[in-house]
């Protein structure tokens, strides 16, 4: 049957579903989801789940607690190492759900406070710091190429190479691992070696002779 003109919809009814209230507050609108956690506990572990028609202000609540606390929670155990991921991907699809609705009116109870988002919190802030720092000790020295060092006449060193290919590596004259001293490039002799001009200081010729051991 056809709507008569000039007379407003029903606001809900006559195919319209109603909105769903919020399980929390009794706001609308309200979407059914579910939001999950996931508690890693060494030798056992717990999958955490709340159900339910949530609003955007109660849902988001739920969510960033949830999420948050799996991130601490959530990796104590071998199988968690797998679980808590996959619970923190399933929880993006419940945010989107949550996030799309308008902001929720007429709450008859209290809402949950949304509280700060997941990653200002701190486990978010932890494992980010950590990842950092893994970044930074791990990482980061291999993109640096590295120098090779610079000697002078009177240093001493020892080639991780075999002569006479060079991969020179600078130690202390007095330590055992020496294997030659060095000297100004005019005077080589015998079974010296002259050094690869890379690793002289002032870019001059420079001789390696063998310690007498
Ligand atoms: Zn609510």
């Amino acid at each position: 049957m056809a709507t008569p003109p000039h007379q407003p919809l029903p606001p809900y009814g006559f195919g319209r579903p109603a909105p769903l209230p919020c399980d929390v507050c009794g706001a609308i609108p309200a979407v059914h989801t579910v939001v999950r956690g996931h508690q890693g506990l060494v030798v056992t572990l717990r999958f955490l789940t709340k159900e339910g028609t949530f609003c955007r202000t109660c849902g988001t609540s739920l969510y960033r607690k949830m999420t948050s606390d799996t991130l601490w929670q959530g990796w104590w155990g071998l199988l968690s190492a797998f679980a808590a991921p996959v619970t923190l991907f399933m929880n993006i699809g419940a945010r989107r759900r949550i996030r799309s609705l308008p902001h929720p009116v007429g709450n008859l109870r209290p809402q949950l406070a949304p509280g700060r988002r997941v990653l200002v919190r701190l486990p978010a802030l932890i494992i980010t710091g950590a990842l950092v720092a893994a970044l930074g000790v791990f990482v980061v020295p291999r993109l640096i190429p590295s120098t090779p060092p610079s000697f002078m006449a009177g240093d001493c060193g020892r080639n991780n190479a075999e002569w006479p290919e060079q991969d020179l590596e600078e130690v202390g004259c007095s330590s055992a691992e020496a294997e030659f001293w060095l000297s100004e490039g005019g005077k080589c002799w015998g079974m010296d070696w002259l050094v690869y001009l890379e690793y002289s200081a002032e870019q001059e010729m420079l001789c390696a002779h063998p310690m007498k051991k």
